[in-house]
């Protein structure tokens, strides 16, 4: 997929009166590592104009339904549990009505693959149309933290220079700072359940610190997010962006800029005459009038017109800033638009492709394999673990000692109690402190155990036993598990 860096070594396109450095100079493109950095290396800053137009207002639709769900996804409930909660501390993981616990690691990493595919998938198909419509970054920066700049400091002026008052500064960061803090709750209530929420909120922080400094942090991390970061994330810190021209293939629907229909760029449609580099005096002007819209309506501050950038993220924003103006020099919209590489160069376009194809073949075997597993899973898990410590002990009765840890998962809305023992090695024993093990409703314990068998049993150091657990609705789990004990002549001399 071909795409160009945001610095071509070509003059930027741009009258230097609408677009300055902070120290006053038009950028060029000459060096240029990063759209949101002036020659000097300093920060240029963002501050995009809305364009009005049928994209934004599909944008603006689907964020407001993002974040309503996103508010409400950890308030909801299904089966008594709730719809999503991600209790990392419990190591419980509530999706949808099911529990999943760190034990269910097929499943946890039949999910994972599915997800990374799917991105793959969506990718190859849609390209970026997860950062321009559905990231979190972009939905809350667009639609909720851009607005309220506007608010208070007033449309995005040309010069930046244009200084914003020290009261519409500090109220908007007030405001900033609490939404911040909303969000941070909203945020932590997919990790934390809702009720040891409400005691943080309602209850004194000298109760709980620890839960009060994990808001402190998040609130803090999302006002430097969303305060200052910005676009950065997009631009500099997400691996997503950085590997997208991997998974676009040239079928892929994009924004372009129709460079034929275009160029030569220039003021005044009429004229033959056109910007010096770009347009040759003999050659009739393109429809692009020069007028920047395009630019200065960019949240990532590029130029579509210098070809598909890493930056882009697919936000539309250019398409509905440029069609305005074609329709008000009575030109036919489009000049920007979601399109494909191959559609830019005359090509047809192709649905059917082999990423196409593969990806959701590949996803659907590893849904139908993740639902059967699921639908499969009993209510209890046995995990066995080898004991700490010295690995055997040769006791005076001459038997070798193993200890283990049996970590137990009841699935069940009850408890239920689960009794052990060992099988595979004639007069072996499992002792336990308690026999009878009982695990609360949804919990997992780890009982400790010892197992004691003849040394005779050993060969080569090793003895492989089994072992039982049995449980309520006749449940019976064997595990497989390897003893370890002294190599066979010391077996033999400690079984004298
Ligand atoms: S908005 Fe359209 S006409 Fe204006 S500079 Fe961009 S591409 Fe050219
Ligand atoms: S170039 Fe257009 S689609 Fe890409 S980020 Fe800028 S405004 Fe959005």
């Amino acid at each position: 997929m071909e795409s160009t860096p945001s610095g071509a070594g070509e003059p930027l396109a741009l009258p230097a009166h609408k677009r300055l450095d902070n120290d006053g100079r038009p950028p060029t493109l000459q060096g240029t590592v990063l759209s949101t950095l002036n020659s000097d290396g300093s920060r240029r800053w963002i501050k995009p104009r809305p364009s009005t137009g049928c994209f934004l207002t599909a944008r603006r639709i689907v964020a407001y339904i993002l974040i309503a769900i996103f508010a409400l996804m950890p308030l909801a409930r299904l089966n008594g549990r709730p719809l999503i909660l991600l209790d990392i501390a419990a190591r419980e993981f509530h999706i949808l009505g099911a529990t999943f616990y760190p034990t269910d690691t097929l499943l946890l990493a039949l999910f994972a693959v599915g997800t990374f595919l799917t991105i793959f998938w969506m990718t190859a198909f849609l390209g970026r149309v997860w950062c321009g419509w559905a990231c979190p970054q972009t939905v809350y920066m667009e639609f909720v933290f851009r607005p309220i700049e506007r608010l208070f400091e007033g449309a995005p002026r040309a010069n930046s220079a244009s200084p914003v008052g020290p009261i519409a500064r500090t109220a908007k960061l007030i405001v900033y700072a609490a939404l911040a803090l909303l969000m941070a709750h909203m945020f932590l209530a997919y990790f934390v359940s809702w009720d040891l929420l409400k005691s943080w909120i309602f209850g004194s922080p000298i109760k709980h610190p620890i839960g009060f400094a994990v808001v402190v942090i998040t609130t803090i991390a999302i006002l430097f997010d969303f305060g200052y970061f910005r676009e950065q994330l997009c631009l500099v810190a997400c691996p997503y962006g950085r590997m997208q021209s991997v998974m676009l293939d040239k079928h892929s629907l994009t924004i372009w800029y129709d460079h034929r229909r275009g160029e030569p760029r220039g003021k005044k449609r009429a004229s033959t005459v056109s910007l010096p580099v770009l347009a040759p005096t003999n050659v009739p002007p393109g429809d692009c009038i020069d007028c920047t819209m395009c630019v200065t309506t960019c949240p990532t501050g590029i130029d579509i017109r210098n070809g598909l950038q890493m930056e882009c993220i697919g936000c539309a924003q250019c398409i509905d800033a440029c069609d305005r103006v074609m329709e008000k020099i009575g030109r036919p919209k489009g000049l920007i638009r979601y399109s494909s590489q191959a559609g830019m160069q005359g090509e047809k376009f192709r649905i059917m492709r082999p990423r196409v194809v593969l990806y959701p073949a590949v996803i659907l075997t590893l849904a139908l394999i993740f639902t059967l597993t699921l639908l499969n899973r009993g209510f209890a898990d046995v995990t066995l673990l080898r004991g700490l410590g010295q690995p055997f002990t040769v006791m005076p009765d001459g038997q070798i000692r193993n200890n283990i840890r049996v970590k137990l998962t009841n699935r069940r809305d009850t408890a239920a109690i689960f009794r052990l023992h060992a099988d595979g090695v004639e007069h072996a024993t499992l002792t336990t402190e308690n026999r009878a093990i009982e695990v609360p409703a949804g919990e997992t314990i780890i009982a400790n155990a010892e197992v004691h068998a003849p040394a005779a049993a050993f060969h080569h150091g090793q003895a492989r036993i089994s072992i039982v657990v049995s449980g309520p609705e006749d449940l019976v789990l064997r595990r497989p598990f390897v003893l370890v004990g002294p190599q066979t002549n010391q077996a033999q001399e400690s079984g004298r």
